[in-house]
């Protein structure tokens, strides 16, 4: 069938990566062109050999443009997402989607509308490290997963410009928390029931420089999600309790390991360890006995590759892999964060 030609707005970071990587190495779809409102990114797509437009509106106008990939900051997703569902076109937008529930519904009124596919890029729903923490969750290997970390620390602050800036949708609950709330949600097979929440905002900015959100699902799953900007020494990418074990993934290079309970615990007979001032039974280590450690399984998606599913929605008509009611879901919570930080409650639902 025929491929599909797109056009990538916005050539900076990401639109560039989509451009010179994502979409290249995907079948069936092409980049056939870049826009972005800034001359000099216009320049650096033409250098690398792209076909560069001088406006969106010269761009949209393309009738060989079948869809457009939005990867600019995150206040102009809205009107670019409307003009170039209106001209026609299908559209993969970069997270997070919109700056709130109100702008996501709008465009999907009129993707409605004009009958056309519309798509957020969640391709965090591919990292490995999160694919083996689904894994454990579904396949219960060690049991049922009651209790799941996962956390991104770095020491960089804030990166760039307008991610700075409220008015352009940035800070890292919109940033990184989109990414961590979409696996977390995507894993969970179950509401949200609760969400306490604190943003942090030590670094200065008026957005928020990270957070942490501690989420409690109605099927009794529990689950603490942190980014921090400020940390120069790392917790773990992942940490996961399940009833038989533990799970740990320290980082993307996919370093950690499982330990599992394979004897009965001795409750009566355990032999304490010093600890500090103290002695302790309580923390002991279980006996070698008891336990097992384990290699991380080694895991790939069990779904396409996303613009390998675009093409097929647009193609074929297939269920989209990141599902728009889910990306509602998701900005809600981001919505439900905000509130719980600013009037310092847990909220039920
Ligand atoms: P960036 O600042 O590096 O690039 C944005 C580009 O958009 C710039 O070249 C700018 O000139 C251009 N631009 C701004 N307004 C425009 C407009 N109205 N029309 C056309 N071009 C316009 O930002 P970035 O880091 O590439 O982020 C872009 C988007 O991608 C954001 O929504 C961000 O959240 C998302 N992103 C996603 C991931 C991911 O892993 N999915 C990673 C990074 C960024």
């Amino acid at each position: 069938m025929k491929q599909l030609e797109m056009l990538v707005i916005g050539f900076g970071g990401m639109g560039s990566y989509h451009a010179r990587g994502l979409i290249k190495e995907a079948e069936n779809v092409n980049v056939f062109g870049v826009y972005d409102i800034d001359s000099k990114k216009r320049s650096a797509a033409q250098s690398e050999g792209f076909n560069v437009y001088e406006t969106l509106e010269e761009a949209l106008a393309d009738k060989k443009i079948e869809a457009v990939l939005i990867a600019t900051p995150n206040d102009s997703h809205h009107d670019l997402a409307v003009t170039a569902l209106k001209a026609g076109k299908h559209v993969m937008c970069e997270k997070p989607v919109m700056m709130s529930s109100d702008e996501l519904e709008s465009v999907l009124a009129v993707a409605e509308k004009e009958n056309k596919t519309f798509m957020v890029h969640q391709n965090r729903r591919w990292d490995d490290d999160f694919l083996i923490i689904r894994e454990l969750y579904q396949n219960k290997s060690i049991g049922d997963l009651f209790q799941l970390e996962s956390r991104v620390h770095g020491a960089n602050g804030i990166p760039g410009d307008w991610r700075h800036l409220k008015e352009q949708g940035g800070g890292m609950l919109l940033d990184w928390g989109v990414h961590l709330l979409d696996q977390m949600l995507f894993m969970v097979d179950s509401p949200v029931k609760s969400v306490a929440a604190d943003l942090s905002f030590v670094l200065g900015d008026e957005v928020d420089d990270g957070f942490i959100t501690y989420l409690t699902f109605e099927n009794g799953v529990r689950a603490l999600i942190e980014v921090g900007t400020s940390n120069f020494v790392k917790l773990p990418r992942w940490y996961a309790k399940g009833i038989e074990g533990t799970a740990i993934i320290e980082d993307w290079d996919l370093s950690g390991r499982l330990v599992k309970q394979t004897g009965e615990i001795d409750h009566h007979n355990l032999t304490p360890i010093q600890a500090g001032q103290g002695l302790t039974k309580t923390m002991a280590p279980p006996s070698e006995e008891a336990t097992t450690t384990l290699p991380l399984p080694k895991i790939t998606a069990d779904f396409d590759e996303i613009y390998a599913n675009f093409y097929d929605c647009i193609r074929n008509g297939a269920t989209p892999i990141v599902k728009n009611t889910e990306v509602m879901t998701i900005l809600k919570l981001i919505e439900s964060i905000f509130e719980a930080h600013e009037k310092q409650t847990v909220l039920h639902f």
